[in-house]
């Protein structure tokens, strides 16, 4: 099938790579051309496990190509996925601006039947103005092509994208059209388990699938924060309330990972959205919603006031080494990250600032811009005259410690754990002194 995607960022990328691999013709778009020029020559500008190597491949075998050119991109794709970023505006709804640029591009050029699919997380009604802003277009220039819009929305994430994109857990489908539906179960017939993994439905229930299930992801993030933060102030261990309730096959392990609060570029946006639509489209507050975002505000600050607590307000000319600066593990995505509000906080109380990660730092170089960062090589040289070091992602590299080099190399041996991945059975006996988040403190 010849396929246009319409924004080659994280997820566009990675829609691009699988349905090339899986036999198809793919056409990348982009309105940054330097992003083309670099993809073009096989230089994959974000870091994504497995990305680069499947994209090279298909790149070789020409099912991968990318184009800055809207009028050859659109006569390529018979199905036309668009993919592009649905930032947050002021008033926490998403704005879908560039979507619907893409779509006014579509309906400019298109000279044939189409099927437009939203991949980008739209709010519910979107694939109805894409639909009318093509209409429209369509009318102005005497035409009477056929085409339908459909919604399918991404769940995958990043740091396991790839894996996420080709056994997805299901896919989404929202549309009116029953012939668009069967072209979409067709093309994601090689990723579904089964049939009950495809799920078509109508176009607003799809749109609001999305939202929803972030939402909810979210919540339970908050929803186990705020346990952990409980259990500090009554002398329970998080870890152990997470075992006890997880294990009920009701509930599930999942996404109960006491830690120093969700960022990324998903969930505080999409939350954010829907209950700006609820408000808007259905003049209702939602309640949970609201609280899951001012539990996660609060424990985005967590580290910085556990840190200030420790040294008693004191922080001027204390070196804080910071381990992990990306969003979560496996990602150089630094958006919405909570190593951003720490390290800020930090530097404005006149502490310095010793960071590294494995994947970031370019990244962070350029969110941090102008900020008095050290930025290190490896995790060991961070951690040299340190007076604490704070774990803030959760990558492998951070898991096993060395203990020695830890005394040896900082000054105070002093460890702020933010995503709870050192096993604190380690710590005990040795001169660190442990920080995790819902447990207790060993000094
Ligand atoms: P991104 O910012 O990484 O990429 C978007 C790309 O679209 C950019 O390269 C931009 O230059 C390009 N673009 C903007 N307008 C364009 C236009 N008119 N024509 C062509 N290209 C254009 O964004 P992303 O993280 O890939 O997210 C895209 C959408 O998918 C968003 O709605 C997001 O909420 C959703 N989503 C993201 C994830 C994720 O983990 N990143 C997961 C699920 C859904």
């Amino acid at each position: 099938m010849k396929i246009t995607i319409i924004g080659s960022g994280y997820v566009g990328l990675v829609a691009a790579v699988c349905f090339a691999d899986s036999g198809n013709d793919v056409l990348c778009l982009d309105v940054n051309k330097s992003r083309i020029r670099k993809l073009s020559q096989g230089i994959i500008p974000i870091y994504e496990p497995g990305l680069e190597e499947l994209a090279l491949k298909n790149i070789k075998n020409k099912r991968l190509t990318f184009t800055s050119n809207i009028k050859k991109s659109v006569e390529h794709g018979d199905v036309q996925f668009i993919c592009v970023g649905t930032p947050q505006s002021e008033d926490g709804s998403a704005d879908i601006n560039y979507v619907l640029s893409a779509a006014s591009n579509i309906a400019k050029y298109m000279s044939r039947n189409k099927i437009i699919v939203n991949k980008s997380t739209v709010p519910v009604g979107s694939a109805g103005k894409v639909s009318k802003t093509i209409k429209e277009i369509l009318e102005k220039r005497n035409l009477n092509i056929k085409y339908s819009v459909v919604s399918n929305p991404e769940f995958l994430r990043e740091g396991t994208a790839l894996k996420d994109f080709l056994y997805p857990d299901r896919v989404v489908i929202g549309s009116s059209d029953k012939s668009s539906t069967k072209v979409m179960k067709d093309l994601y017939k090689k990723f579904i388990k089964n049939s009950k993994s495809f799920i078509a439905m109508d176009p607003i229930s799809a749109e609001l699938t999305k939202y929803a299930a972030n939402s909810l992801l979210a919540c339970r993030i908050s929803f186990i924060n705020e346990i952990a933060n409980l259990s500090e102030l009554i002398g329970a261990d998080i870890e152990e309330v997470k075992r006890g309730i997880g294990s009920d096959s009701r509930i599930g392990n999942s996404f109960l990972n006491a830690g120093c609060g969700y960022g990324g570029s998903c969930f505080p946006k999409d939350v954010a959205a829907l209950q700006k639509l609820s408000k808007d489209q259905a003049g209702m507050d939602l309640k949970i919603i609201k609280a899951a975002t001012d539990v996660n505000n609060n424990q985005k600050n967590i580290l910085y006031k556990k840190i200030s607590k420790r040294f008693s307000g004191r922080l001027k000319n204390k070196r804080i080494a910071v381990w992990g600066l990306s969003f979560k593990p496996n990602t150089d995505d630094m958006r919405e990250a909570p190593s951003i509000d720490l390290i800020t906080k930090l530097i404005s109380k006149g502490a310095s600032i010793n960071a590294y990660d494995p994947e970031a730092t370019k990244e962070a170089k350029r969110v941090f811009k102008g900020l008095p960062i050290k930025y290190k090589n490896n995790k060991n040289d961070c951690l040299k005259g340190a007076d604490a070091v704070v774990i803030v992602t959760e990558w492998d590299d951070f898991k096993d410690i060395d203990i020695e080099k830890i005394i040896h190399l900082m000054n105070n041996p002093i460890i702020f754990d933010g995503r709870n991945i050192i096993n604190s059975t380690s710590i005990n006996g040795t001169l660190i002194e442990y920080h995790p988040i819902g447990k207790p403190v060993i000094a």
